[in-house]
């Protein structure tokens, strides 16, 4: 029996693992204590995924339908059958009439995105989707926009904080993977008992507003006139650090005229 220590490749926040293995077989998985990133911590995926591997639901060779049945084929048959039908539709409907979507550990493959941009690239289509794009893509965009680049993204110094406000954002559950921090329900937490605020705004009372210290029910779809009056308040309460505003930014003559009529 051997102990690795290792980590969990389901998600970006990458949570250490201490694996039991015993005669080359996964036999447990446990949060590592030792891990100085996520110090004990881990999700109930991250633990269990040793059931996946084992699972007798787990596709571990082409199948085929036809009708209400299911066959074994071999690679080649099942690439060449793709490869006609892929084929077919784009000579039909066009190349982005293929569109591909991957979820976020495709991105722990080195493989993975190699040949799935290959293949999309070789298609000539661009429906290249992933989990960032169905849930976050206003993130990109507007980094994109502000800082010239999609992944540069601004985060909270969650540790030193002392009022957090969380929209539309779940991280006692997510585990704040944009983050990446150890053990989301006590840290916010901490910020409380340091004597800040934590608020959160969200349709529901969620796993993540129990843990707060506010919450503020919004009806959804409305996120964007939340951040306008957001806006409108700071700028009407002088609420502003304009050197900072002045010696870092541009546009905020057009901001503050753009969020002038919407008043909370
Ligand atoms: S939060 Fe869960 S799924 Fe994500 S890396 Fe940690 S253990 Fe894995």
């Amino acid at each position: 029996m051997e102990t690795h220590h290792t980590f969990c490749r389901i998600c970006e926040s990458l949570c250490g693992l201490e694996v039991t293995v015993d005669d080359g077989v996964i036999t447990k998985i446990r949060p590592d204590d030792l891990n100085v990133g996520t110090a004990g911590f881990a999700c109930i995926k991250g633990v269990k995924q040793h059931k996946l591997y084992a699972s007798p639901d787990r596709l571990t060779h082409p199948m085929r339908r036809d009708g209400d049945t299911w066959s074994r084929v071999t690679w080649d048959e099942a690439e060449s059958d793709i490869g006609r039908r892929v084929r077919a539709i784009v000579d039909e409907h066009g190349p982005n009439s293929v569109a591909m979507y991957v979820g976020t550990a495709a991105g722990f493959g080195v493989l993975h995105p190699v040949f799935a941009q290959g293949f999309m690239k070789g298609l000539g289509s661009g429906s290249m989707y992933a989990s960032a794009t169905q849930d976050c893509a206003n993130k990109f965009a507007a980094a994109r926009q502000i800082y010239g680049f999609p992944f540069t993204q601004p985060f909270p110094d969650v540790d030193r904080t002392r009022c957090l406000v969380i929209v539309g954002a779940n991280p006692v559950v997510s585990k704040w993977s944009f983050l990446q921090v150890a053990d989301p329900k006590q840290r916010l937490r901490s910020i409380a008992e340091r004597g800040g605020r934590v608020i959160v705004v969200d349709p529901r009372h969620t796993e993540t507003a129990k843990s707060a210290t506010d919450h503020v029910f919004i009806r959804p779809d409305t996120d964007v006139f939340f951040y306008l009056a957001f806006a409108n308040e700071l700028i009407a309460t002088d609420a502003i650090d304009h050197a900072m505003v002045d010696a870092h930014t541009t546009g905020f003559r057009e901001l503050a005229e753009l969020v002038a009529p919407w008043t909370p």
